[in-house]
């Protein structure tokens, strides 16, 4: 269980059992998609990205077992790993969704093994390279759907001369 003040936050860790539950018991193939729309919604509600700082089940999995683990590194490499790995996140799920859309088995099989593939991919880079290295500079949600859906709304009801920045970690 988390201790009192720890990093670790208690929704996230409801988050993962849900995510587990709904995933690995009820056996929806879908649990990342609502995962994906609830992250979404409160970002456009919030104007904040507390999904990453107290709900996402990977990020709050990175904390758990890296409590200890260092500051991120600085990586030359990341801008072309992140215009890598998103794409081919995308297209992994696009395809997996249209391509077994019929055969609801073989489907819940491909995306527990994407989720799978995400999670010791997030752990491994954060024993060799920091914490959370995975959610700073490769998540295939945050960059390239929450950040800009973040701006956007703040955009509209602030007004795009205002404060876009009030990123999370
Ligand atoms: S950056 Fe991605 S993996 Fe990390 S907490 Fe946010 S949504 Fe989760």
């Amino acid at each position: 269980m988390p201790k009192k003040n720890s990093l670790i936050s208690y929704f996230g860790v409801a988050s993962l059992v849900v995510t587990f539950a709904l995933m690995c018991i009820a056996q929806l193939w879908y649990t990342m998609f609502l995962l994906f729309g609830f992250a979404l919604l409160v970002v456009l509600m919030q104007g904040k990205n507390t999904y990453c700082a107290h709900y996402c089940p990977l990020g709050t999995l990175q904390d758990v077992m890296g409590e200890k683990s260092q500051r991120v590194r600085a990586f030359r490499g990341v801008r072309w790993l992140k215009f890598l790995l998103i794409p081919v996140f995308w297209a992994a799920v696009i395809y997996t969704t249209y391509r077994f859309r019929s055969h609801g088995a073989q489907l819940w099989v491909w995306m527990l093994r994407i989720m799978v593939s995400m999670f010791f991919l997030a752990m491994v880079l954060q024993e060799l390279l920091g914490k959370r290295f995975f959610c700073v500079h490769l998540c295939p949600l945050r960059h390239p759907v929450l950040e800009p859906a973040r701006r956007a709304r703040n955009c509209a009801v602030k007004g795009c001369g205002g404060s876009g920045n009030d990123s999370s970690r």
